[in-house]
């Protein structure tokens, strides 16, 4: 069978992790969320009291961090020096550190080399901010989702919500305006459409609508369904 890549890139709360968990179910591949690998480096920075802004130092503790990513029914299980991390990644604090780590260009070659190996074997569905631009630049389906900052904010209230997380929605705006400025501005590799990606705005759009006009390109430009 062939191998084929769908790459979904945006910014934070566009969906991009709903949507490609969707495709992955769908078209029998693996999902591949690199926002996730970025997560672990920062907590590896935060649980070692290496500050994520120091690019000198993060780069020097990534001699020090063995990621591992395991699929278990599906899901993808982040593995930092042998021990599961995949809960503890997913706080704002580990995002923001993430966002900072992301700017350090031995952080993103490390990741990108990895990422790339993976959709070698396999076909996948990636998503994170790079994807279509310099991991996947061939990838035969190219995805960048986007939506309103107050409607990215209430979808992140409400994961939060359900991790049993108390934030107010002033808070996350500002905590994703402050992501979308880091990961639009970064000198290496910023997020940005890719040549090639279609763009769809996700803002009053249901999940299940989302998906259907996303399986429809997919199916456009695969023949998979
Ligand atoms: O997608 P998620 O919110 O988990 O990503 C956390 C952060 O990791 C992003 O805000 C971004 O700065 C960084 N990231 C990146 N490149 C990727 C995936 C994530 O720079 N491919």
């Amino acid at each position: 069978m062939k191998i084929y890549s769908i790459a979904i890139d945006g910014p934070a709360g566009s969906g991009k992790s709903t949507i490609a968990k969707i495709l992955s179910e769908k078209l029998g591949i693996i999902y591949v969320d690199t926002g996730a690998m970025y997560r672990t480096v920062a907590l590896y920075c935060m649980e070692n009291g290496i500050s994520t802004t120091d690019g000198k130092a993060v780069e020097k503790a990534l001699d020090d961090i063995n990621l591992g990513i395991e699929m278990t029914d599906g899901v993808q299980r982040m593995i930092l020096n042998g021990r599961d991390v995949t809960s503890l990644i997913r706080t704002a604090k580990a995002g923001q550190g993430a966002s900072d780590v992301g700017t350090i260009v031995a952080v993103r070659d490390k990741l990108v080399e990895m990422q790339q190996k993976m959709a070698q074997k396999t076909s996948v569905v990636m998503d994170g901010r790079d994807i279509g631009t310099v991991v996947l630049p061939n990838a035969e389906v190219k995805i960048y989702l986007n939506a309103d900052v107050e409607e990215r904010a209430k979808r992140r209230l409400k994961d939060f919500s359900a991790q049993g997380k108390t934030e107010t929605l002033e808070a996350v705006v500002e905590q994703i305006k402050q992501r979308d400025h880091n990961d639009m501005t970064r000198e290496y590799n910023p997020l940005r459409k890719a040549e090639g990606a279609i763009e769809i705005d996700t803002t009053g759009m249901t999940v299940d609508e989302v998906a259907e006009a996303v399986m429809k390109i997919v199916y456009e430009k695969t023949g998979e369904k």
